[in-house]
């Protein structure tokens, strides 16, 4: 291996980033300068997001600083959001850092690298739908989970005051939900959690009968990844609990009081979420002149370097990576961001000490899909056994809490994961069962 000191640039400290630079860092750190990037000062898990939307979770107890994650764990991070990379010049360029007012409080600035990763993951696609932009939430990262919740306690507030007598409004809070994959469905499922909830803490004339919620998908049916009885299962829970549930059902505008269907319904809502699928973020288009696909996804190959630069990696839902055999991409999923930062740990070690890259082969572990404290179903084991085991109930809720116990473990480590994991059981205990501001 050469003695050269390399530096990695790790672009995203999400899923797949944030473990990439633990690992990195935990090897290479003493050897070669591993740097991350992202444009949040702290990591929030972002499959956590609708529980966060909804209460369910208070982001202040999950959130990672990266900066003591960063000293911790052998990498330096880096505050700022990347714009650009000059490839010629092996620069990520950052934006420059305004404050809340536009002064521009640090100017454009370049970090140099020997080997870039890209992790930046993906946004919603609105698929152009007129009026998705100006008038729905999204949940793409923690700021918009928040602004969905405070709209959410704000109508709820609305509704107990009218039904209180203190004010003239209408007695229901009425929310559509555009998507019906796994975002949309554990998100309707959580608004009645989290509205029983503040029956409990104080909103004593507000319960789940005051929600109105509308789940709309496109497609035939909601979770096209399950298999259809458990799909089929999901939709009856989620009926009883009170949603509203269109399937085969086009979205062809967003107002600011209604979504409009194809067939020309107009939805009448409070509050319109947006989760019909994801893309990679626009300026991900042509970035140093990369191959990026329609969707904005940078295309690797199964090495998961970029097409047109050996030096750069692409991971996460920021990638597309078609492997032999397959006619699809892998998903944009957790757990296939996770599998590829491995590889790619792997295979930039392997790069620096002058060996073959490994093809990354995803192995799919199953979906899983929670209906809240409602339900939980799921498939599992996908390829590893050759076919699908189907889940449901208390084992599949176990296995999806599973989920984010190893991901604490695989950005912490054994120690403090385990200990984070105690902890939030102990805070289920000692906290209010949903964050009331
Ligand atoms: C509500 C919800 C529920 C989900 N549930 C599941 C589930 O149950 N199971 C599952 O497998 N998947 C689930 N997913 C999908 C899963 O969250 C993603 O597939 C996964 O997070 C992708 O990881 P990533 O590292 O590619 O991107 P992310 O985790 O999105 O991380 C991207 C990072 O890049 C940073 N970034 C973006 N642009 C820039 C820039 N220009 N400069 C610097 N930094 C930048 C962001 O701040 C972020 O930290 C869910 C997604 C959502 C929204």
């Amino acid at each position: 291996m050469s003695n050269k000191k390399n530096q990695i640039v790790i672009v995203g400290g999400g899923a797949a980033g944030i473990a990439l630079a633990r690992w990195l860092g935990g090897r290479f750190g003493r050897r070669h300068n591993i740097i991350l990037v992202d444009r949040n000062r702290t990591h929030v898990w972002k499959p956590l997001l609708h529980e966060i939307a909804t209460g369910a979770l208070d982001a202040n107890l999950d959130e990672v600083s990266y900066q003591s994650h960063g000293h911790r764990w052998g990498y330096r991070f880096f505050f700022g959001a990347m714009e650009d990379i000059d490839r010629q010049a092996r620069e990520v360029i950052i934006a420059p850092l305004l404050d809340e007012d536009g002064t521009e409080l640090i100017a454009r600035q370049a970090i140099s690298y020997d080997y870039l990763v890209l992790a930046t993951g993906s946004v919603t696609n609105d698929f152009g739908t007129p009026g998705v932009q100006e008038h729905c939430l999204f949940l793409d990262d923690r700021m918009q989970a928040d602004r969905f919740r405070n709209r959410l306690l704000n109508h709820c507030l609305r509704v107990s005051r009218a039904m209180n007598g203190d004010i003239p409004a209408d007695r229901y809070v009425r929310i559509a939900i555009v998507g019906g994959g796994a975002t949309g469905v554990e998100l309707a499922a959580e608004l009645y959690n989290s509205a029983s909830a503040l029956h409990d803490y104080g909103l004593e004339v507000f319960d789940e009968s005051r929600l109105e919620v509308t789940l709309i998908e496109a497609g035939p049916r909601i979770l096209p990844a399950l298999p259809e009885r458990l799909a089929r299962a999901a939709r009856c829970e989620l009926q009883e609990l009170g949603v509203r549930v269109l399937t085969g059902t086009p979205v062809v505008e967003a107002t600011h009081d209604a979504i409009v269907t194809g067939s020309g319904e107009r939805i009448g809502c409070d509050l319109k979420v947006w989760a019909a699928g994801v893309k990679g973020a626009e300026f991900l288009d042509h970035i140093g002149g990369l191959e990026c696909n329609r969707a904005s996804q940078l295309v690797v190959r199964p090495t998961l370097q970029t097409t047109r630069d050996d030096r750069i990696f692409a991971i996460g839902d920021s990638s597309s990576c078609l492997l032999p055999g397959n006619q699809r991409p892998v998903p944009p999923r957790a757990q296939v961001a996770h599998q590829m930062a491995k590889t790619a740990y792997r295979n930039l070690g392997r790069m620096m000490a002058g060996k073959e890259l490994m093809p990354f082969i995803y192995r799919d572990h199953g979906s899983l899909v929670s209906l809240s404290r409602f339900s939980t179903v799921g498939s599992l084991m996908g390829n590893l056994i050759g076919g699908r085991m189907a889940v449901e109930g208390r084992l599949a809720r176990f296995i999806y809490l599973s989920l984010y116990r190893m991901h604490l473990i695989a950005i912490h480590g054994w120690l403090k994961g385990a200990a984070l994991i105690l902890l939030g059981h102990v805070n289920r205990i000692t906290r209010p069962r949903i964050k009331l501001h």
